[in-house]
């Protein structure tokens, strides 16, 4: 089942290695045959190379659309050499048997990516590439197939362990390879269709295909096996892409938290410094001063208890001062848009933790999908990238709300936009003074988050709970008056949330007895 390679068709988009691989070839005996651009380039080079053209007869025509599309060329790959009427059939039409067959695909998840207008990116859809490699994959009992420049060298390997020929174990490994190859392209295609050129958000059907970045030592629970992967196509414009710089080898969890941390630090985008500290997927303290390290301290004060193994995110690069602090307590990962040397100095003391650094934070209004996997299906929505400013938001109390309680509600709430529902934050001065999350009920949530306040002033030695004077912020309408009531027992002298219960007059009245402000967003930020 070993096959001598005796003439090698070379068509390729990315050129690198192609000249010495044409080269190694052309030493050993095999008959070079390429398209225009890859002959010139082994021309160039001094190589001894036929043209596609010559071989079938045909021009390379409508720019370069249609180059190895014809029958000598795919009845020399798809031929079944030890079939006599195959073998006839070679014969009567002159097709000559080709042996190995290195392609690699126009660019078209780079052209896509570079900003190219949409008739560059049509152009950009390579047909007769992919269909050489579906015919050699296909005739893998006869013909090699490299669509990976990376795979040159085990090519050589193979053929000097083999004296020129190649064995049928590599050429399905190859074949399984290609196979999957043209499938990621053909997905990158048919997504860029059905989201980026439609504009549809929900196409009939689509297929994203996502390759595997790197096995996760576990995932959830130790006893589960887990696993990232990344798109094979296009990434979506606006999402961060993450440099680790130290650190152990990011788990499961770590992701999952740091995705969580990094989405609602991109809420403070551009703001002053601010610090989130994250633990499962929930904020335990977020705060914003005038320093980062003020910001980090106000933001431990919060619930230094859950602070410990929890991930830390900030809005501005990493300074020594808070990089030293951070290291003071266990903490998992630290993501950052960018870090100064003294940071790193810092951080290098605890190698274990593991530091991700971005170049800037996402655009928490950017477009997209968010997907969840249920038992036998996927659940598919568009990301919640609604933003509330001050302008939007509608008073409904008697009471107007200072700008000071303005800017502590719109804080909170960007805040509880990130909590697992059902979210209560309170926030005072730019820091959250407790934090109520993923409770079966708003009244407990709201309790949960007075009981972390109280508790932060016990540890912290204040003379009173920071909830007291704050913004209460509720990421959904609160169904009955009782749970703004507590929130107001704890101190609360604002309220921000939805609005659109059908007791929403009710609670209105409620916080007018109480002589607070509220108001309401118009919007819901559920997160489950
Ligand atoms: P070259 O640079 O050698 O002119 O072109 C190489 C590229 O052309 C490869 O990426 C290959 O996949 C692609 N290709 C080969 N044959 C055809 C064809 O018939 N039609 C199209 N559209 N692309 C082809």
């Amino acid at each position: 089942t070993d096959v001598a390679i005796k003439r090698a068709l070379l068509s390729v988009s990315d050129k690198a290695g192609i000249v010495e691989l044409a080269g190694r070839l052309a030493k050993a005996g095999v008959e070079l045959v390429s398209t225009g651009g890859t002959a010139r380039a082994l021309r160039d080079a001094g190589l001894l190379v036929r043209d596609v053209s010559d071989l079938t007869g045909f021009p390379e025509m409508m720019d370069g659309r249609v180059k190895t599309l014809h029958p000598v060329v795919h009845g020399g790959l798809l031929a079944v050499r030890d079939d006599p009427e195959h073998a006839a059939a070679m014969e009567a039409h002159d097709i000559g048997a080709i042996d190995l067959v290195v392609v690699n695909l126009y660019p078209f998840v780079n052209t896509v990516m570079s900003g190219a207008d949409r008739d560059t990116i049509i152009e950009n859809i390579d047909i007769g590439g992919p269909s050489m490699v579906r015919s050699s994959a296909k005739n893998h009992a006869y013909v090699t197939i490299v669509t990976d420049p990376d795979d040159y060298t085990a090519l050589y390997d193979e053929l000097a362990d083999h004296d020129g020929a190649t064995t049928l174990p590599f050429r399905k490994r190859m074949a399984a390879k290609a196979f999957a190859a043209t499938a990621v392209y053909d997905s990158a295609i048919g997504s860029w269709f059905a989201f980026a050129d439609q504009g549809e958000t929900f196409p009939e059907s689509f297929t994203v295909a996502f390759s595997l970045s790197s096995t996760l030592r576990y995932g959830e629970n130790p006893h589960q096996n887990a696993a990232l992967y990344l798109p094979g196509g296009p990434a979506s414009p606006g999402v961060p892409q993450a440099e680790q710089i130290q650190g152990k080898a990011l788990s499961y969890n770590n992701l999952n938290d740091a995705d969580a941390a990094l989405g609602l630090m991109a809420e403070f985008a551009s703001e002053s410094p601010a610090i989130v500290i994250l633990k499962h997927a929930n904020p335990c303290g977020v705060a914003q001063s005038s320093t980062l390290l003020e910001a980090w301290r106000k933001a431990l004060a919060c619930d230094s208890i859950s602070a410990f193994g929890g991930i830390v995110a900030s809005n501005v690069p990493l300074d020594g001062p808070t990089a030293q602090a951070i290291t003071k307590i266990f903490t998992e990962v630290v993501i950052a848009p960018g870090a100064d040397d003294a940071a790193r100095e810092a951080f290098a003391a605890k190698p274990n933790l593991r530091l991700l650094l971005i170049d800037e934070l996402p655009d928490p209004a950017r477009p997209g999908l968010d997907l969840k996997s249920i038992a036998g299906g996927m659940l598919v929505q568009s990301r919640d990238n609604g933003v509330v400013g001050e302008d939007t938001l509608k008073v409904v109390t008697k009471r107007q709300p200072s700008e000071a309680e303005i800017a502590d509600a719109l804080f909170a709430w960007k805040v509880a936009k990130h909590v697992k529902s059902n979210a209560i934050v309170y926030a005072k001065d730019g820091v959250t003074a407790g934090i109520g999350a993923g409770q079966m009920n708003r009244r407990d949530s709201s309790r949960i988050a007075a009981m972390r306040a109280r508790e932060a002033a016990e540890s912290e030695g204040w003379s009173e709970p920071r909830t007291m004077g704050s913004a209460v912020a509720s990421d959904a309408f609160f169904p009955f008056a009782d749970g703004l009531i507590s929130a107001v027992e704890a101190g609360a002298t604002m309220v921000i949330q939805p609005g659109g219960s059908m007791r929403d007059e009710e609670v209105i009245t409620a916080a007018d007895e109480a002589g607070i402000a509220m108001v309401f967003t118009g919007m819901r930020h559920f997160k489950h």
